[in-house]
């Protein structure tokens, strides 16, 4: 299912990312933040009443470089414009109104969106008078809160949810493989899918999407059926080229979330950059199938080791995704384009694999033999049991005795010595542990 977007918007200091720490929910899942992600987090999932949406902080997009303020939330706006369900506009109830906040609002006013005022800093019952200013903006009632008091967020997630689109997703049967292509403007996305859609033996069929001009692409090779998720711009001629980095970051994200299978195309010419580290993230952080296309690079020039050179320099930067499989494409010339199709299929499988409990146990027990857990002060990590409770991406219970006692080494062994039993390549693994007495 594709999570709403929620987006917050607003000058700098009126509290967007007080506001947006306290909705951004901890996931529980994650053991480990994913370095280089972690760092000025912008995107989050949020959940409210059994509600979940992806919510980000426009203010965090852009690097802090322009000091022209009023240019900044001219762009934040038209990101929130562009990619949310649901967009909160945050002013400051103890500054009042002022030019760069109209501004804003007349940008949010003319495209009929679902925009929510959100007056800050109302840290008592007891409304201010700048409170009575903020609807000259023309955006209906504002709602006052204070993000670091918490109070009134849940009147405004309240507000937030009712504004969620029904039913935004086309569902697609189980046996179709999703698939993201994702990365930064430029490193050859569309001419990938052009080039995977053009092969003769490739039948195609568009898919209208539901979101805003999301398109899907259905695609048969063979027996097997995939469907490019949001392909929309890609196949197309693009009206606008998307040049504008952050634009395909969201989307990527939005891409990512209904995907099962996510190709990370990386431009060979430009290396692992930030932004790639990023979205690689959000990939990994999502659970998804990942394979990491190192495209262009028709463009290099080999010498001996060029690739395994270049190899290595991706595996440090991706570290946290190690897993996935590598392949350098030329999207232009075709070469090794015929990979990739066999290569979704192979992580796809691993990605809903299942492990019967017995095998599963056996392996454990026998990790376990080879290298004793940790003790501490007299006492041993016991692990008792486990069990994988569900697929997409494969996730595992472990029973043990004590959560104080595992060290995150011993639980990185463990992964390593499942992932050696079992293969799992391309996809992550998830473990919770829990005690029992
Ligand atoms: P951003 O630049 O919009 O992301 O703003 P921040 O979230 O960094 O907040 C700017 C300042 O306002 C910080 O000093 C916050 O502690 C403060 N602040 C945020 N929310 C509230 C609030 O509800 N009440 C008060 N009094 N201060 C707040
Ligand atoms: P997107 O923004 O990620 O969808 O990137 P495009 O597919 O539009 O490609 C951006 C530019 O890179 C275009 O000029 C493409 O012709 C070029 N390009 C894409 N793939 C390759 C490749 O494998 N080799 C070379 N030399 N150029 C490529």
């Amino acid at each position: 299912m594709a999570r709403p977007v929620v987006a917050i918007v607003g000058r700098p200091n009126v509290g967007k990312s007080t506001l947006f720490n306290r909705i951004a929910g901890r996931r529980i899942a994650i053991v480990e933040d994913t370095p280089g992600v972690t760092r000025d987090r912008i995107y989050a999932e949020g959940e409210w009443l059994n509600n979940y949406f992806t919510i980000i902080d426009t203010g965090g997009i852009e690097p802090d470089t322009s000091d022209v303020i009023l240019s900044k939330m001219r762009s934040q706006a038209e990101i929130a414009i562009e990619t949310a369900d649901v967009i909160l506009f945050i002013v400051d109830g103890k500054a009042g109104i002022t030019s760069a906040d109209r501004e804003v609002a007349n940008m949010l006013r003319k495209n009929h969106k679902n925009v929510i005022l959100v007056c800050n800093k109302v840290d008592t019952h007891i409304l201010p008078d700048t409170f009575y200013e903020f609807y000259e903006l023309g955006l209906g009632d504002p709602i006052p809160i204070s993000a670091s008091q918490g109070l009134g967020t849940g009147d405004l997630l309240d507000e937030v949810i009712k504004r969620f689109p029904e039913d935004k997703d086309t569902e697609y049967d189980e046996d179709i493989i999703k698939v993201a292509v994702i990365g930064k403007p430029n490193v050859g996305k569309s001419s990938l899918v052009n080039k995977i859609l053009g092969e003769e033996r490739v039948i195609v069929s568009d898919i209208p999407g539901t979101t805003r001009d999301a398109i899907d692409t259905l695609f048969e090779v063979g027996e097997d059926r995939f469907v490019f998720i949001d392909t929309a711009g890609m196949r197309r001629k693009k009206k606008v080229k998307e040049n504008i980095e952050r634009y395909s970051v969201v989307r990527s994200l939005t891409a990512i979330e209904r995907a099962d299978v996510c190709l990370m195309v990386i431009d060979a010419t430009q290396g692992v950059t930030e932004q790639d580290t990023k979205i690689a993230g959000y990939a990994h952080e999502n659970g998804k199938a990942i394979v990491i296309l190192i495209n262009k690079w028709d463009l290099i020039e080999k010498e001996t080791n060029t690739y395994l050179n270049f190899e290595k320099e991706v595996r440090e930067k991706l570290s946290f995704i190690n897993y996935a499989p590598l392949i350098f494409i030329s999207a232009k010339t075709g070469k090794r384009v015929n990979r990739v199709i066999d290569m979704i299929k192979t992580v796809s499988n691993n990605h809903s694999m299942r492990i019967s409990t017995g095998i599963l146990n056996d392996i454990i027990s026998e990790a376990i033999l080879m290298n004793q857990p940790p003790s501490d002060k007299g006492k041993r990590l016991r692990i008792y049991y486990a069990t994988q409770v569900s697929v997409k991406p494969p996730k595992f219970v472990i029973f043990i005795n004590n959560k104080e006692l595992l060290h995150f080494s011993y639980q990185r062994y463990l992964e390593n010595e499942i992932r050696k039993a079992f293969g799992f390549e391309g996809t992550p693994i998830w473990f919770q542990f829990r005690e029992k007495k």
